[in-house]
């Protein structure tokens, strides 16, 4: 069996759901959108479903799913819906609905539902992707309460820029959501996993934890909260064949590296179909047979290359984790000019492990 697997751990999630609420006091819905960022939407659900205040997706769908495993908590769909004749359905499986633009609202005022529903309120406070102009936000709000098809609305923005811890644009995000829902009396949610770890001023009844909770931060620099974050994906394998080269020889596609010493290369079963990044250059940390070792060379589809010289101890089928405790996914993902939400939901092809269950 190929060695190449990522293995998930539910306790370090349960530990960064944890870490969530200790720094805000605030209730949260674990962001599990996207397959719980390539970690497994249903597993990783079934695993926060005692303690947590709730989850958020992306789409009906991806709620669906949760739903059809057995998942009764509260589930918010981050962009509402997408065409009308959702709404019945959204309904009748109690989700949570984002509204985020007009046709949503007059779609609502519109529908024959059985049940009222729970709306989220979104609000353009300066990102400028979705939102209601401020201008709109109240007179948004006292629609939504006279069509009577809704019990409860959450009122909601999104920063832009909460992971630039030196930028005012958060700050000036909250002014305009502060200015819009004057006067109105919901709960709100601002903060996402930058805005939980950086950004304690915000106000929040409700947090939005996404990258936090697999244990990457969101961050460039070194940050306090987020070194206490547990990483919840180890990417592993094996190293599956190795040789000794002479000083001044290639090794892989494009001769991208050539031996400046006599050099001992291990070749491990990992590649950019497993979702690795083809980008990651020569000298990405591994960590294999305990101790760090530097890619060499091209990463091609299913395998990579690795400098072993001064891992002597390090030989065939010797361990190697691409990311996890050891070797951060963040110091990958800026090798690599990536970011760690990124090269999670690329992963494919590895099956996942879980433990800590
Ligand atoms: C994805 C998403 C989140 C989670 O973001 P992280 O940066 O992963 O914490 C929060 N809120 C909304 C609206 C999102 O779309």
């Amino acid at each position: 069996m190929r060695p190449a697997r990522a293995l998930i751990d539910l306790q370090a999630l349960r530990h960064n759901y944890r870490l969530a609420r200790e720094l805000t006091h605030a209730k949260a819905l674990a962001v599990i959108k996207a397959d719980a960022y390539g970690h497994g939407a249903v597993r990783c659900a079934l695993a926060l479903e005692a303690e947590a205040d709730g989850f958020a997706v992306a789409c009906i769908e991806e709620a669906l799913e949760l739903r059809a495993a057995g998942i009764k908590s509260p589930v918010l769909l981050l962009e509402g819906f997408f065409e009308a004749s959702e709404l019945p359905q959204i309904a009748q499986h109690d989700l949570w609905c984002v509204v985020h633009a007009l046709w949503q609202l007059e779609a609502i005022e519109q529908a024959q539902l059985h049940k009222p529903l729970t709306v989220w309120l979104k609000l353009d406070t300066g990102m400028h992707r979705v939102g209601l102009h401020p201008k709109d936000y109240h007179d948004a709000y006292q629609r939504l309460l006279a069509s009577g098809k809704v019990a409860r609305t959450v009122l909601m923005s999104h920063f832009a820029r909460a992971d630039e811890l030196d930028s005012p644009a958060s700050e000036e995000q909250l002014a305009v959501f502060e200015a819009a829902r004057q006067g109105l009396a919901a709960e709100c949610s601002l903060r996402n996993s930058p805005a939980v770890l950086g950004w304690p001023q915000v106000p929040s009844d409700w947090v939005r934890p996404g990258i936090m909770l697999y244990g990457a931060t969101p961050f460039e620099v070194p940050q306090a909260q987020a070194a206490r974050l547990q990483p919840v994906m180890t990417l592993q394998s094996r190293v599956i064949s190795v040789r000794e080269l002479p000083a001044g020889e290639p090794v892989g596609y494009g001769a991208r590296f050539v031996s400046p010493r006599p050099t001992r290369v291990g070749v491990v079963a990992m590649g950019y179909a497993d979702g690795y990044p083809r980008q990651a250059p020569t000298g990405t940390p591994v960590m294999v047979a305990g101790k760090r070792a530097p890619l060499i060379g091209r990463v091609s589809m299913d395998m990579l290359c690795i400098d072993l010289t001064d891992v002597p101890e390090a030989g065939l089928g010797s361990p190697v984790e691409l990311w996890g405790k050891h070797v951060l996914a963040s110091d990958v993902a800026l090798q690599a000019g990536m970011i760690p939400y990124q090269m999670f939901c690329n992963l494919k092809r590895v099956p996942l492990d879980y433990c800590g269950d």
